[in-house]
């Protein structure tokens, strides 16, 4: 039930942000975002022990969520296509990782093979 509540709380103002600024300029945010990310990932892996790294990679994930709930309420003719896409690029990787994790096991038995 809370949660319900936020999620409306968050359309209402996801529609304030749209009628303030525009949705163009909130795809040009989206944008931004989501090179803030880039960068705050990247920033992550390199130097991986600074504790304000972690809180910069946590704080633009959720920067570039608050941009795609934005992006989807705006867009609601999207969701199918979103979903559909989802769902093609999760059974891609999926075939992927069962496809290295079998070539991966094969090895290992190849290398106790010759030991
Ligand atoms: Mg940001």
């Amino acid at each position: 039930m809370v949660e319900k509540i936020l999620i409306e709380r968050r359309k209402k103002i996801y529609q304030d942000i749209k009628e303030v600024f525009g949705e163009k300029n909130q795809i040009i945010q989206l944008m931004e975002e989501c090179a803030e990310l880039i960068q705050a990932s990247n920033k992550y892996i390199r130097y991986p022990t600074e504790s304000s790294r972690t809180k910069d990679f946590a704080e633009e994930i959720g920067d570039v969520e608050i941009m795609l709930e934005q992006m989807k309420t705006y867009y609601p003719f999207l969701k199918e296509k979103i979903e559909t896409s989802k769902k093609k690029k999760l059974l891609k990787i999926n075939r992927k990782v069962n496809k290295i994790r079998k070539e991966t096991e094969k090895i290992g038995k190849i290398g106790k093979n010759t030991n």
